[in-house]
């Protein structure tokens, strides 16, 4: 094998979960070239995340995979009870309806769903592969080195598990989206802090019949207390089939137990325990044991390589947290890198990725540890106090980082997004040619210039201000090109300016600036504005 590598590309993800997967959809509505490689022959079939929420629906959708997601969740409607019972088909000892997420329409063109991650995953791996990213399943990264140093490229040697045949593939980064054991950040000795390991869990995937012992109720979740059988655990995942489930049990290594000991045949009885019938036909199809932990990365980026979902960041389960988050890590990062590959940005914008996400990240593992307290009744009043909505943690975090009017607090509720710069652009509704849709849909392949029947002298002045600036700029004026703003109150006061105003948004939909009034310098102030965005201002 020479020194060359075989394979050239712009980004060299690594894993092909659901943050890898995003990340290659994502670079790939930038126009950013990728190639992936994932150990496994592919995606996972255990569904582990279940609850998706708006935010995460709204980026999904501006990548346009919106509606087959919609589709596959439409068989989990309605499972919004939660019970404590001695087996599925025993007594039941409680059990309480979840809330109806409520009418979000003022919040968000999005929705928040029930999906299982196996479910999630197959969908974007077709939308990322319909839209170009070379996807590598089967195929393992062994090794990789940087040879240019901190700025890149990266070379990774990639290995065929079938063939046993390595290749190097040469990128200019390289995103490691490989899990919280993450052999890249584990190469780079990236250290992570926080809490730590809190639980050891084994989910157990399971064929049986649930339709007798359910008989005819539904669950998200299902609190398995039985004593006398020695078991307590939860059941969760059941579709629409009711012939799948997942059985999760804690285990402890300190007594002696351990993974190993979670044979097929263990895990037959305690799925029947589980069911409440000795008999029960069952099949394990899987069983996997994991960590229910806190811990963040030090950093989340290492010269050319930079770390996204699980292997930046682990996030105990509880709240629905983990997947999300990783997804939003992935659509931060995507940008960034194409506005560097298309010289509207330098390095600097790319240092903002660890600066913007890691304290996100930091602070929803707070927020997660939280709902664990609150969960085992050990919080005290002021942590029941500090822990947020789950909507809030997903809608309203904040990069403070972005040239903000004044302090911004790490989440904001989202009804009180106002198109603070630091924030997520606010939703309206618009009307697009003749087609309603949201104001959302307008953001995602370059920044966008918002004004309105007033803001002549700006959109005038967008065109020489990006040239000066050499960044991508659309420009959309409410009421006078082709989009109608349908908004009560109007665009301006959702976004705090007035009719005179302008409003700056990033690719990524967070508000970069905004003009509350019309400026003197309308072209130097944009400029300026642009330059900031992309890192490139004093
Ligand atoms: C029981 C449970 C319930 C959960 N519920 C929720 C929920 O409701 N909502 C939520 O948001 N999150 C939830 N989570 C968390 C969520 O599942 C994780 O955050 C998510 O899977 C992380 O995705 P990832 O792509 O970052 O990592 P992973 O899913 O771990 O994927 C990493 C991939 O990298 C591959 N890989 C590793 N090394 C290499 C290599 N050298 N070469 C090639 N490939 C490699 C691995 O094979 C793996 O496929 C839950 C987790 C659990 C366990």
């Amino acid at each position: 094998m020479g020194n060359e590598p075989e394979e050239l590309t712009d980004v060299l993800i690594v894993g092909g979960g659901i943050t890898g997967l995003s990340c290659a959809l994502f670079l790939r509505q930038q126009g950013v070239r990728c190639v992936l490689v994932e150990r496994h022959a592919s995606t996972s079939i255990h569904p582990r995340a279940w609850g998706w929420y708006p935010r995460t629906l709204e980026l999904l959708r501006s990548a346009g995979v919106e509606e087959p997601v919609l589709q596959a969740a439409a068989g989990y409607a309605g499972h919004r009870r939660q019970a404590t019972v001695e087996s599925l088909a025993g007594r039941e000892l409680k059990a309480v309806m979840l809330p109806e997420p409520g009418d979000l329409s003022h919040l968000t063109p999005s929705r928040q769903i029930s999906l299982g991650q196996d479910r999630m995953e197959p969908i974007v791996r077709e939308a990322a592969d319909r839209a170009g990213a070379v996807l590598r399943y089967g195929t393992e990264l062994t090794s990789f080195e940087c040879p240019g140093g901190l700025r890149g490229p990266v070379v990774g040697t990639v290995k065929d598990r079938d063939t046993g045949e390595e290749r190097r593939v040469g990128a200019r980064w390289l995103v490691a989206a490989d899990g919280g054991r993450s052999p890249v950040r584990e190469t780079l000795g990236i250290r992570r802090t926080g809490r730590g390991t809190l639980q050891h869990q084994v989910s157990i995937l399971f064929r049986a019949d649930l339709e007798g012992p359910l008989a005819g109720r539904r669950f998200s979740i299902c609190q398995i207390e039985n004593p006398e059988a020695g078991l307590s655990g939860a059941v969760l995942g059941h579709d629409d089939t009711l012939r799948r489930g997942t059985l999760i049990l804690q285990y402890r290594p300190e007594n002696g137990a351990a993974a190993e000991g979670f044979t097929t045949e263990r895990c037959v009885g305690l799925v029947r325990s589980a069911i409440g019938d000795p008999a029960a036909e069952v099949e394990i199809i899987s069983v996997l044991p994991w960590e229910l932990a806190a811990l963040s990365a030090e950093r989340f980026r290492d010269g050319p390589v930079f770390l996204i979902g699980d292997a930046a960041h682990v996030i105990p389960p509880i709240g629905g947290y983990g997947a999300n988050t990783g997804i939003h890590d992935a659509h931060n990062l995507a940008w960034k890198l194409a506005a560097v590959l298309r010289g509207e940005a330098d390095d600097r914008l790319l240092e903002t990725y660890d600066a913007e996400r890691r304290p996100v990240a930091e602070a929803t593992i707070a927020q997660a540890q939280l709902r664990l307290m609150v969960r085992s009744g050990r919080a005290s009043e002021e942590q029941r106090g500090a822990t947020l909505d789950v909507l809030t943690v997903m809608l309203g975090h904040t990069y403070p980082t972005v040239a903000p009017e004044g302090e911004l607090p790490q989440f904001r509720e989202p009804e009180e997004l106002s198109g603070e710069p630091g924030t997520r652009a606010p939703h309206l509704p618009v009307l697009v040619g003749d087609r309603p849709g949201s104001v959302l849909d307008l953001y995602g392949s370059s920044f966008v210039l918002l004004t309105g029947a007033e803001g002549a002298a700006w959109q005038e002045a967008a065109g020489p201000a990006a040239e000066r600036a050499g960044v991508r700029v659309r420009g959309v004026r409410f009421g006078m090109a082709d989009v109608e703003d349908l908004s009560v109150g109007g665009w301006h006061g959702r976004y705090g300016v007035t009719p005179a105003g302008a409003v700056l948004v990033r690719p990524d939909g967070f508000v970069a600036w905004r003009s509350p009034d019309a400026d003197p310098d309308p072209a130097g102030a944009l400029e300026r504005a642009l330059l900031g965005a992309v890192a490139r201002g004093d």
